[in-house]
C-alpha cells in the first residue's frame, strides 16, 4: 500500500481523533460489569435517550448486539427474517445459527429494502412441521446494499406487519445516525415501536471500539445477562465509553460531509460514464458500483486503485463498494474519485486491445 492511503474501504477505517484520545484518557471509570462505571452509565443513557429507548448496554461490537438481540427475542426453533444481503445474515459467521440455534429467511429485495407484503409473505404458517417465524430484522442504513435508506413509511410498515403476526423487530442501526443526518428525522423517530435498537460507535462515528444495544427494562436486563454469558462484560470500560459520548458531542455533525464527499464521488464518477451504480445516487456515505463495460473486474480494479493510493472493498458479483467516513477530506474525496476514473480509463483500453 503506498504511504498516503485514502481508504474508503469502510468507515471502521477511521483513527481515534486527539480530542477522543485526550477524553479516553481522563474518563472516569469504574467496574463496568457492576454497573458501576459511570462513564459507560452516561453513554448508556445518552443513546438509549437518543433512541427513545428505556435503557442501553454497551457492547464491544455491533456484531456482538446483533447476536445479543436474536438470544434475547428468540427461542430455538424460531426463524428470523431479513434481507438476503444484510450484515446478520452473510457476515456473522452464523452466529444467529452457531449460537442462538434458530435459522433465517432471507428475504431478496432491491437496495436492502423490503415491502410489509413480503413480510407477510415470509412468515410461515403455525403448523407442527414449519419454523416458527417469530424476529423480524431490517438494516437503517443497508450496508452491503448500497447505504440506501429505508423511508420511514415503509419502516413502519413492516413493523406493523411483523407486529400483526406477533413477531419481535429488531432494528440494526449500524449506521442509523447516518441516515438520520441525510433525512433529519431523529433517531428515536425511526426506532419508535422497535423491540430493540443498537448504534455503532465505530463506524461513522469514528471510535475504536462499540456499540449500545438499546431497548426497554426487561429486554436489556435479558440483553445484559446475555452479554455476560458470551463474555461481553467489561471492567474500566469508560475509556471506551467516553470515545463514544466525545463522538456524540463532535463527530456526530460531521457526519453529512460524509455524505457530501460521497456525492461528490459519485458526481464524477457517474458523469465519466464507466460505472454503474446500484442503487443510483447515494442516500449516505456509500456507494455501491459496477462497470458499464464487459471486461471490467472488480478485483483487478480494487488492485489498481490501490496500486495508486485508493483503497476501495470488491464486495463480490462484480461489485464494488465506497465508503466515505471521518478521516476522508473532501479533497481525498476528489483524488479518490479522479484515481478510479483513471484506473477504469487504463483497464479499458487494456481490455479493448
Ligand atoms: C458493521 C455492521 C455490523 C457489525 O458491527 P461491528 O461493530 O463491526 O461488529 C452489523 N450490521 C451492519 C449493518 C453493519 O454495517
Amino acid at each position: 500500500m503506498p504511504a498516503h492511503c485514502i481508504d474508503l474501504y469502510s468507515d471502521t477505517q477511521t483513527r481515534p481523533t486527539q480530542g477522543m484520545r485526550e477524553a479516553m484518557a481522563s474518563a472516569l471509570v469504574g467496574d463496568e460489569q457492576s454497573d458501576d462505571d459511570p462513564t459507560t452509565l452516561e453513554l448508556c443513557e445518552r443513546v438509549a435517550a437518543l433512541l427513545g429507548f428505556d435503557a442501553g448496554v454497551f457492547m464491544p461490537s455491533g456484531t456482538m448486539c446483533n447476536l445479543v438481540s436474536i438470544l434475547t427475542l428468540t427461542t430455538p426453533g424460531d426463524e428470523m427474517i431479513c434481507d438476503r444481503e444484510s450484515h446478520i445474515y452473510g457476515t456473522e459467521a452464523a452466529g444467529a445459527a452457531a449460537i442462538a440455534g434458530i435459522s433465517i429467511r432471507p428475504i431478496d429485495s432491491p437496495h436492502g429494502i423490503f415491502t410489509a407484503q413480503q413480510v407477510a409473505d415470509a412468515v410461515r404458517p403455525r403448523t407442527r412441521t414449519a419454523p416458527r417465524t417469530t424476529l423480524m430484522s431490517v438494516e437503517q442504513t443497508t450496508n452491503f446494499s448500497g447505504g440506501a435508506i429505508w423511508p420511514l413509511n415503509t419502516l413502519r410498515a413492516v413493523r406493523d406487519t411483523a407486529r400483526s403476526f406477533n413477531m419481535k423487530c429488531h432494528l440494526d442501526g449500524a449506521r442509523l445516525l447516518n441516515a438520520c443526518a441525510a433525512t433529519g428525522i431523529a433517531p428515536a423517530g425511526y426506532a419508535e415501536g422497535w423491540d430493540s435498537a443498537w448504534i455503532d460507535l465505530s463506524k461513522g462515528l469514528g471510535c475504536p471500539v462499540g456499540a449500545v444495544l438499546c431497548g426497554d427494562r426487561d429486554y436489556v436486563r435479558e440483553a445484559w445477562q446475555w452479554k455476560y454469558r458470551l463474555g461481553g462484560a467489561m471492567r474500566q470500560s469508560g475509556v471506551l465509553a467516553a470515545a463514544g459520548i466525545y463522538a456524540l458531542d463532535n463527530h456526530l455533525p460531521l457526519l453529512v460531509q460524509d455524505h457530501r464527499n460521497a456525492q461528490t464521488i459519485w458526481e464524477a464518477l457517474s458523469a465519466c460514464g464507466l460505472f454503474r451504480f446500484d442503487p443510483g445516487r447515494p442516500d449516505s456515505n456509500i456507494l455501491r458500483f459496477t462497470f458499464t463495460g464487459d471486461g471490467m473486474d472488480a478485483g483487478l480494479f480494487a488492485r489498481e486503485c490501490l496500486k495508486r493510493g485508493v483503497r476501495i472493498r470488491d464486495i463480490g458479483g462484480n461489485f464494488i463498494r465506497v465508503t466515505t467516513h471521518l478521516d476522508v477530506t473532501p479533497d481525498d474525496a476528489a483524488a479518490a474519485a479522479k484515481a478510479m476514473i483513471e484506473v477504469a480509463h487504463a483497464l479499458t483500453r487494456l481490455s479493448a486491445s
